[in-house]
């Protein structure tokens, strides 16, 4: 697009060429640069575990060349050719988004860039985290968001607000989703059903560091009364804990919803560790060569474990709160607080654990008030009245 000086025509012609051009693109991009394709509105789901790739999505800044411009200083256009006047009278012409005002409160769906502007070349002011609460001002039509931030007037990408919640993810082993269940502040609980459909006897290491190793993890016994594997009661206990848990006001992250899973018990303790978790819960049903032995017990590390003996007193405290509230629920006969620094999920973990032995499933009586899914709620109960004594430091 050469000029030619002597032709005042042909000036005129091109000015009006790249007023059309000028007009053409800034119409396309009204919307902030990667509203609509579908590659990157798959991106949001991938944010957890590549912040920094997505945090880049929400204003397009893969395509730097796009950004959006409404103040008309894009120099990519051909815009250079024109004198300097005529650059200004062109861009006072170029549309201004329109926004409507809609005051609410809105969720962020990914890492998201909090800007000065409805640009992405205007000054970042901070960033979103995903599931944090936006106070939405106003909808632009240019598919950016007024938003109040921290006391001030800011813009973000409109296609990654959501008017409800987005689930938090977690921490999960590879190939496996972790949901946090439950919202806001509650302390953090990791329920461990303990077992699987079916055992996973490769070895790891017993303890970080450790060169004795164990299984991964074992199938669990069998109910002498009801014939119900332990993996599946522990289950059910699991999932109405659960929601015991967030009905209470507390966030759980379950290691496992189904039988069939692969999780070995360091697995299950990273879980617990990675996510932070205020207290890491491992259910499970004892047995042993007696049919008549019976009652639960709580097994933790010892003061002396080479791994995680600093967690003994928080573990204690919790271990007695639970049993105590637990027997004090059921009935169930009270065995105490059990030490031993054999356990890979105990060994393992970096935050107060139990391994809650609820009950004997070699006892057959015991066995069926375990399976008893009345009698479940009120196991349940008294784990939840155990966590709930043991947050308030009582
Ligand atoms: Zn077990």
């Amino acid at each position: 697009m050469k000029r030619s000086a002597g032709s005042l025509k042909r000036i005129g012609c091109i000015l009006v060429l790249l007023a059309l051009i000028l007009c053409a693109a800034c119409g396309r991009r009204e919307a902030p640069a990667g509203t609509q394709t579908p590659a990157q509105t798959q991106t949001p789901a991938q944010e957890p575990e590549q912040p920094q790739e997505a945090d880049t999505k929400p204003g397009g800044q893969e395509t730097p060349g796009e950004n959006a411009q409404p103040d008309g200083t894009d120099t990519e256009t051909g815009a250079d050719t024109q004198p300097e006047t005529e650059r200004v009278t062109e861009s006072e012409t170029l549309p201004q988004a329109v926004y409507t005002p809609d005051d609410k409160t809105v969720y962020s769906t990914t890492t998201l860039n909090v800007r000065a502007g409805d640009s992405t070349d205007t000054e970042k002011l901070g960033k979103f985290t995903r599931g944090q609460k936006v106070h939405q001002l106003a909808v632009g039509d240019n598919g950016w968001v007024r938003i109040e931030y921290n006391g001030q007037t800011a813009y973000v990408a409109g296609q990654y607000l959501s008017e409800t919640e987005p689930e938090t993810e977690a921490y999960a082993p590879a190939g496996r989703d972790v949901v946090i269940h439950g919202s806001g502040n509650g302390q953090l609980i990791v329920i461990d059903p303990g077992h699987q459909r079916h055992a996973n006897k490769e070895q790891e290491p017993i303890g970080p560091g450790a060169s004795e190793t164990k299984k991964k993890v074992t199938a669990g016994t069998t109910g002498a009364g009801t014939g119900i594997e332990e993996s599946e009661m522990v289950l059910q206990v699991g999932l109405k804990l659960r929601d015991a848990l967030v009905s209470a006001g507390y966030r759980v992250i379950m290691v496992r919803e189904s039988q069939d899973v692969d999780l070995s018990n360091v697995e299950r303790a990273k879980i617990a560790n990675d996510n932070h978790a205020d207290a890491f819960l491992r259910l499970h049903g004892n047995a042993t060569d007696s049919s008549s032995v019976r009652g639960a017990n709580p097994i933790i590390m010892t003061k002396k474990n080479p791994y995680n003996a600093s967690l003994h007193d928080a573990s204690y405290r919790l271990a007695q709160c639970v049993i105590e509230e637990y027997c004090d629920a059921t009935g169930i006969k009270n065995r105490g607080v059990k030490e031993a620094d054999t356990y890979s999920g105990i060994n393992w973990s970096e935050v107060p654990v139990i391994l809650f032995e609820m009950g004997f499933m070699s006892n057959p009586e015991e066995d069926r008030l375990l399976n008893d899914p009345s009698f479940q709620d009120r196991m349940v109960k008294g784990i939840v009245n155990g966590l709930n004594r043991y947050f308030a430091g009582n």
